[in-house]
């Protein structure tokens, strides 16, 4: 046994031991050794009694004599490895470990979405990184939009992405808070309260003039103020952050803080009626959060200015805000304003139609939680919007199932195809070829269906065999096939083909989702729906399993008589 290995166990047994009160153990050491040199892996038993020694030696030397051989002869050991190598997340400025505060903020006015999926991840990750904290927080001060359906699925999304908090609140809960930092915005004069309509405002804001309304002075401010909750409809009066109307940052134009929404809260129903907007209860509940760290997608980089000097002026304390790029895959837009008209008009079935990116529809379609971590974790973390490419979520996926899901025969266009001289009556045929998920037994009379695409090339005398089976030769081709047994021995050249027995085959649907938007518009076949059969052994399935349909692709069974295709 070479020196190199010998030095490569005495390190890990004194790291081991240091690490454990200065005893290790051989198996401690086996596996890491395996890692270090994989080729060991067949060499393991002439490895073992050097490892005995090696631990037995290591074993007698007291605990500070094992930290300083490790220091002065493994230094290489004690390098602790940044834990970003793991998440592919570049680090973050201004981060003390277990000081890290994110949030994940989303509105409750709709169906969660891949998109939600980053930017819960990005919130989690660097929460675990630094050993900090995520706070779930449900931004919920717009009534008009939001509903209780909508909490309760944005929750069960996250809870699906296996994505933990540490907290969860709704903005809602704080309108007392968000109130009195509206009330001490007005009486310091940094706010106002405008009473102009919608056209006047918009045109002030284009052309860089302040309205009238911002001259007014404090006891007018106040009154308005307290008007709001009572007199005032909605849109006669809002309440506006005293900005700059020369900004060249349109959103610093005396932007919106407060505003008036009479429809019922679905929590808090008819409690209040003055809302504060995006902006002003962001920067708020942030900074009252504890938040350290606060993510949000570019788009919104426009408005950092005004959520920094809303804290200024409250001399409240200011979170970092970061922004990283939306996620979007070509020809499948991913946000909440495009995805619910399609459900309101019925272009797709609702919000867990396959060809969506919505977690339901990920669900359904079989993407599992781990590859959309994977997937997010893996792009590259900047600000430039590219298009995502979907197949790299596929690949992932595809790594993750392989070893859970089940091999079945499914033809499509079925064919019949009759062999003359059978000779079986059933066969055993393994679950899946490598681990171990039982076989099943299909019975075989002799008549069989094959796929149409396979049957349309095979012509008289041609030689092909049925998988699992026997050779046959085509003594009739087309829309009966009749095929005599030839023989059984492995022949590399000819065509394998999978077939399903005709007495009990199954029907079912195959749902192949396919791009939603081509050029911007829709695409009305977007949802291809294609008639196949498949063993009966199909229907011992539990919804939701995870089939490879040999030579087809994968697909997840949604019900008794459908499937989804999930990717090639
Ligand atoms: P939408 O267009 O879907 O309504 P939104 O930003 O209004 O998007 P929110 O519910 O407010 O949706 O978002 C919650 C969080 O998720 C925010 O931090 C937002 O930046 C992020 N997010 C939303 N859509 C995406 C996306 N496509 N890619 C990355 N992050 C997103
Ligand atoms: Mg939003």
């Amino acid at each position: 046994m070479d020196d190199e290995i010998k030095r490569a166990i005495r390190g890990i047994a004194l790291l081991n031991a240091s690490e454990h009160d200065g005893k290790t153990r051989n198996d401690a050491i086996i596996s890491k050794i395996i890692g270090f040199k994989p080729e060991l892996r067949e060499k393991i038993k002439e490895v073992i009694p050097i490892i005995s020694q090696i631990v037995d030696e290591v074993n007698t030397i007291p605990l500070p004599t094992q930290k300083s051989e490790l220091e002065s002869n493994f230094p290489e050991l004690l390098v602790v490895k940044p834990k970003q190598d793991r998440t592919g997340l570049p680090p973050l400025e201004d981060a003390e470990q277990g000081r890290v505060v994110t949030r994940f903020p989303p509105e409750p006015n709709g169906y969660p979405h891949i998109g939600h999926a980053k930017a819960a991840i990005i919130d989690e990750e660097y929460a675990k990184m630094y050993g900090g904290k995520l706070i779930f927080r449900f931004d919920d001060t717009n009534p008009e939009n939001e509903r209780l359906e909508y909490y309760a699925a944005i929750k069960v999304g996250l809870d699906w992405l296996g994505v933990k908090y540490d907290q969860v609140k709704n903005t809602s809960d704080d309108m007392e808070l968000i109130y009195k930092k509206a009330e001490e915005f007005i009486q310091s004069g940094y706010a106002y309260v405008c009473t102009c309509n919608k056209e006047t405002i918009s045109k002030n804001r284009r052309e860089m003039v302040s309205c009238k309304c911002s001259f007014g002075d404090l006891s007018q401010n106040i009154k308005r103020w307290n008007s709001m909750f009572e007199k005032y409809k909605p849109r006669e009066a809002i309440v506006r952050f005293r900005g700059d109307m020369h900004s060249e940052n349109t959103a610093m134009r005396d932007p919106t803080l407060l505003r008036i929404i009479d429809e019922p809260h679905p929590i808090h129903k008819d409690r209040y009626r003055v809302w504060p907007n995006y902006d002003f209860a962001v920067a708020i509940e942030d900074s009252v959060d504890g938040v350290t760290h606060a993510f949000r997608t570019k788009e919104y980089e426009l408005r950092n200015e005004l959520y920094y000097e809303i804290l200024d002026k409250l001399k409240m304390r200011k979170p970092r805000v970061l922004e990283f790029a939306r996620l979007e895959f070509d020809g499948m837009p991913v946000s909440k304003r495009v995805l619910k008209p399609l459900v309101q008009e019925g272009k797709v079935s609702g919000y867990d139609d396959p060809r969506l990116p919505t977690l339901e529809a990920m669900r359904r379609r079989g993407i599992v939680p781990e590859a959309i971590r994977r997937f997010v974790l893996s792009l590259s973390f900047t600000k430039s919007d590219t298009l995502a490419p979907f197949e790299t979520l596929e690949s992932f996926n595809r790594k993750i199932i392989d070893p859970t899901s089940i091999r079945l025969f499914m033809v499509t266009d079925p064919v019949k195809f009759a062999v003359k001289n059978n000779n079986m009556t059933e066969i055993e045929i393994q679950n899946h070829p490598q681990k171990d998920m039982g076989k099943r037994t299909v019975k075989i009379d002799g008549f069989f269906y094959v796929s149409g695409h396979d049957a349309k090339s095979l012509k008289v005398g041609d030689e092909i065999r049925l998988l699992e089976l026997y050779n046959v030769k085509i003594v009739k081709s087309g829309p009966d096939i009749e095929a005599e047994i030839t023989d059984n021995s492995f022949k590399p050249k000819i065509p394998k083909i999978q077939w399903v027995p005709a007495q009990n085959a199954v029907k079912i649907e195959v749902l192949i989702p396919k791009v939603l938007f081509v050029n911007e518009q829709f695409n009305e076949n977007s949802l291809e729906i294609k008639q196949a059969l498949t063993e009966p052994h199909y229907l011992e399935l539990n919804v939701g399993a995870e089939i490879q349909f040999v030579r087809y692709g994968y697909c997840r069974k949604d019900s008794a008589n459908q499937v989804i295709y999930t990717h090639k």
